[in-house]
């Protein structure tokens, strides 16, 4: 168990948490795998929050292949009720940042979120082992009541790293940034 909270990303071990047992095992147990046809158990799991639903992806008992469940979470756990009404930013900041373009030179309206986005890209990139980052000091640009939410921002490399997740657990805004590796960042803002 504390294997898992090692790697589990915060926000999906806290809603785990809050399922009822019997539902858990139910996720865990009576998979039936595609690869050896068997009914099993999904060992060495990790969870995944994707929307309102969590991934548990882990590898089969019986052969030992990769699989991924998807759980539809009961309505009640769904950690913001609001969530669905969020705004998911999914952004390829290869277009963001075509070769190196400063920040000032973007639409003002854009400015903020592209520093934080910068950010982001910088923080993974100056950390090459690690793939996750449970409190930042890069600042959420989410408004509630029209005020800056201003919280920490948690940030997560995909497995494949292919894509940047980050999330605030204040105020739910969230997204992911695509083509990161490939860009050269902003030098000055
Ligand atoms: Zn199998
Ligand atoms: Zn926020």
């Amino acid at each position: 168990m504390k294997d898992l909270f090692d790697r589990v990303p915060p926000v999906a071990l806290n809603i785990w948490k809050k399922l009822p047992t019997g539902l858990r095992e139910k996720y865990l147990n009576n998979y039936e795998c595609a690869a050896c046809g068997k009914s099993s158990a999904i060992e060495n799991f990790n969870l995944e929050l994707w929307d309102k639903d969590l991934a548990v992806r882990g590898h089969c008992s019986s052969c030992g292949k990769e699989v991924l469940r998807i759980c539809a979470l009961p309505e009640h756990i769904i950690p913001r009720p609001n969530l669905k009404l969020m705004r998911s930013w999914q952004t390829d900041v290869r277009h963001m940042f075509p070769a190196g373009t400063p920040i000032k030179a973007l639409h003002p309206k854009m400015r903020e979120k592209a520093a934080v986005w910068a950010a982001i890209v910088r923080l993974v990139r100056e950390n090459p082992t690690e793939d996750l980052w449970d409190s930042t000091d890069i600042v959420c640009f989410g408004r509630i009541e029209r005020i800056r939410c201003g919280h920490s921002l948690l940030v997560m490399l995909s497995e494949d790293k292919e894509s940047i997740g980050w999330w605030c657990e204040t105020c739910g805004e969230n997204g992911d940034l695509y083509g990161w590796q490939e860009i050269t960042l902003p030098i000055s803002l």
